[in-house]
């Protein structure tokens, strides 16, 4: 798509101190595909923190799928729109990210200080004694257990999860804790679970600390972002929607660009540079 007019974006953020809230949309040209959208059915279907926590056969189902969609989350790599957020934030334009990604992208193209708020697919924590394990080292225990995997190949979902024939869920060996036997759980928020209350603080400090809110590539859908727009609609501070497609946000945007966050965000931090 040709580049949209960027002036009313770059006028805004221009000599401002800029909190990024980063969706789904910041990591699609890292090949993380978007599932979300104002209208998803995706959305509906994904697995609930209480099946999971109390259905054996939901653990199963999550763990033999995530093992084979982990491979496109573990090959991803920052784009374009990471790394000017990391440049902007290394000129003290941006004051840091709170992202609703898993994905880590933000820490792998040089972002320091960056909120997680759904947690982060790289840790595995133990439902049991709450110790924390590398995704990585867990992919290669369910690898181990379930040696097919390395072989297969699957239609990916955004979270690390797959499309997967129900007689491959049923046959597979779900790992357990190391320490305690008990159950194994990627550290993200599922749907019907709490953001931890340090997470959220940390958001909040996030927001407070930046005078315009830049929201790129999130629908605004799930309410852990949108109420940081609210917030700054509340608050008489400017919000920024860079998003393909309409956002819940709309109607409270300073300003609103369509277009693709890797493009959008190269251009803006190379504008911001040279005005110093
Ligand atoms: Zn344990």
């Amino acid at each position: 798509m040709p580049m949209p007019d960027l002036r009313p974006l770059t006028n805004l953020l221009a000599g401002r101190t800029i909190t990024v809230l980063a969706g789904a949309g910041m990591s699609t040209e890292s090949g993380i595909p978007d599932y979300g959208g104002l209208a998803s059915r995706k959305r509906r279907t994904r697995i609930q923190y209480g099946d999971f926590v109390g259905e054996p056969a939901a653990r199963q189902r999550y763990w033999a799928r995530a093992a084979v969609g982990w491979r496109r989350v573990r090959a991803a790599e920052p784009n374009d729109g990471h790394r000017a957020v990391a440049r902007l934030e290394a000129a003290e334009c941006v004051v840091g990210v709170i992202t609703q990604n898993v994905d880590g992208l933000h820490h792998q193209a040089g972002s320091r200080r960056v909120v997680e708020l759904h947690g982060s697919l790289s840790r595995v924590v133990c439902l049991g004694c709450g110790s924390v394990v590398t995704r990585a080292d867990v992919q290669q225990r369910l690898e181990r257990l379930n040696p097919w995997i390395a072989a297969s190949e699957a239609p990916h979902e955004p979270d690390g999860d797959a499309e997967l024939a129900d007689e491959r869920v049923a046959r597979f060996v779900v790992p357990e804790c190391e320490s305690c036997g008990g159950s194994l759980k990627p550290d993200v928020v599922f749907f019907g679970e709490r953001v931890p209350k340090a997470v959220t603080e940390a958001a909040w400090q996030l927001y407070e600390e930046g005078e315009v809110l830049l929201v790129v590539g999130s629908s605004l859908a799930v309410f852990s972002g949108y109420r940081f727009v609210l917030q700054a609609s509340k608050d008489g501070r400017p919000v920024a929607v860079l998003n393909l497609g309409p956002t819940r946000g709309d109607d409270r945007a300073t300003v609103k660009v369509e277009g693709h966050a890797g493009a959008v965000l190269s251009s803006v931090a190379e504008q911001l540079a040279e005005a110093g």
